[in-house]
């Protein structure tokens, strides 16, 4: 893998922050974008922009193409059954709130959700918004000291109640890669449906939602060197089918009286507006390029940097890393001593490195560690081991200034 010819394809990485270069290690809350993207979307602009669905006319019929295009790439990446399974959204977030809410209209007062401790808020919220409405009862499994799932707990959780077990593929914060398949397969031996919050596996691990057989796998294209504002939510067309809309208005309906209104076929009954289908069409972009390096030797890549970066921080006086699974993602979540979060993250930015700070939307988990937030470096293929020697400098002078 050529990291340098992959590096050209991201004008952004040329950059310099307090005339020093960029090293850019937040792509936990987004990756940058690269110019196969950026050049799709100004071709669109500049050439193809019409509504999808709508039009008899030449430019409607190329762009309803593209989009459609792309929702057939997007099955194929993640191996779904048929493209009725593939609906677009706003991203991660979109997809749990319409699970929630369009799934969870079946769940009655008591039924009980599972989720984990080391949820991001999007997979939290959602379900305490139907809790309000509906009274369910959430669950919550814990996790051990390496920030693993306790997956005694977990089987130990469900019962006669249990109607949907949630929870994320990797921790956004730990870095953990839970065994999905294995928790899937266990909640499915209890007769309970599955959704997996994928938003920080896709962009690193291959996703094989057929393989994992869960129920609902949601990721968003902005954390995959894909356009901002779309997402992907999988569902089981055996549960689609089933779901009422979750939002109603134009391209989601067969006929509208004021009397009555028939829903459109999969997927579009859960595509209510105007998509952004610049963004959809863009996205296969990014897929060509996750493809073109090979999703493998992305994972192998960012594991590398991962093991020597974090094999090179324990020497730094003072500093813990929180997350310690075999096998983690290429996140990295550390305090150094007795130091805030948001300074450390200050004087790395004062050197040119942008790392995220913060509770990083999982304040359950902050609670469960006993820690106000911590300081968060996470890879995407285009970082190199130079510029792991860089941050590891810059954090080797923080610590150095905050003692
Ligand atoms: N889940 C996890 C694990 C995440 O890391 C994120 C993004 N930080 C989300 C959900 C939400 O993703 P989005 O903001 O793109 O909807």
């Amino acid at each position: 893998m050529d990291i340098l010819k992959i590096r050209e394809e991201f004008p952004v990485l040329r950059r310099e922050i307090a005339g020093k270069p960029m090293i850019y290690l937040d792509n936990g809350a987004t990756s940058q974008t690269p110019l196969r993207v950026i050049d799709e979307i100004d071709r669109i602009y500049t050439h193809t922009k019409a509504n999808v669905h709508r039009g008899v006319h030449t430019l409607s019929q190329e762009m309803t193409d593209l989009q459609e295009r792309s929702r057939e790439k997007i099955r194929k990446y993640i191996n779904a059954a048929s493209i009725e399974e593939v609906i677009f959204t706003r991203g991660t977030t979109e997809g749990i709130n319409l699970v929630a809410s369009s799934f969870g209209r079946r769940f009655r007062e008591g039924d009980e959700v599972i989720l984990t401790v080391m949820e991001h808020h999007a997979n939290i919220v959602p379900w305490q918004l139907l809790r309000e409405r509906t009274g369910i009862v959430l669950r919550v499994v814990d996790i051990n000291e390496k920030g693993e799932l306790d997956l005694e707990q977990y089987r130990s959780l469900f019962n006669d109640r249990t109607v949907m077990a949630s929870f994320c593929h990797v921790s956004n914060v730990l870095g953990t890669v839970n065994p999905v398949k294995e928790m899937t397969a266990y909640a499915h031996s209890r007769g309970v449906p599955v959704l997996i919050d994928g938003a920080q596996a896709s962009p690193h691990l291959p996703i094989d939602v057929e393989d994992i057989d869960c129920d609902f796998y949601v990721f968003s294209s902005h954390k995959m060197y894909g356009p901002t504002g779309i997402g992907v939510l999988y569902g089981k067309k055996k549960w689609l089918l089933e779901m009422p809309p979750y939002q109603g208005g134009g391209e989601m309906i067969a006929k509208v009286t004021f009397a009555h209104t028939t829903f459109a076929e999969l997927p579009f009954k859960f595509e209510a507006g105007t998509p952004d289908f610049v963004g959809i069409a863009a996205f296969s972009k990014a897929l060509e390029f996750i493809e073109e390096v090979g999703i493998s030797e992305i994972e192998k890549h960012e594991r590398e940097l991962l093991e020597y970066t974090q094999e090179k921080m324990i020497h730094i006086p003072g500093l813990k890393i929180y997350g310690a699974a075999p096998g983690k993602s290429a996140v990295i979540s550390f305090l150094v001593g007795k130091s805030h979060p948001y300074d450390v993250g200050l004087l790395l930015d004062k050197q040119g490195v942008e790392v995220r700070t913060g509770h990083h939307c999982a304040m359950p988990l902050m609670d469960r560690l006993d820690i106000p937030g911590t300081v968060r470096a996470t890879f995407a293929v285009y970082n190199t081991f130079d510029e792991a020697d860089g941050f590891i400098k810059a954090l080797e002078r923080a610590a150095m200034i905050l003692e």
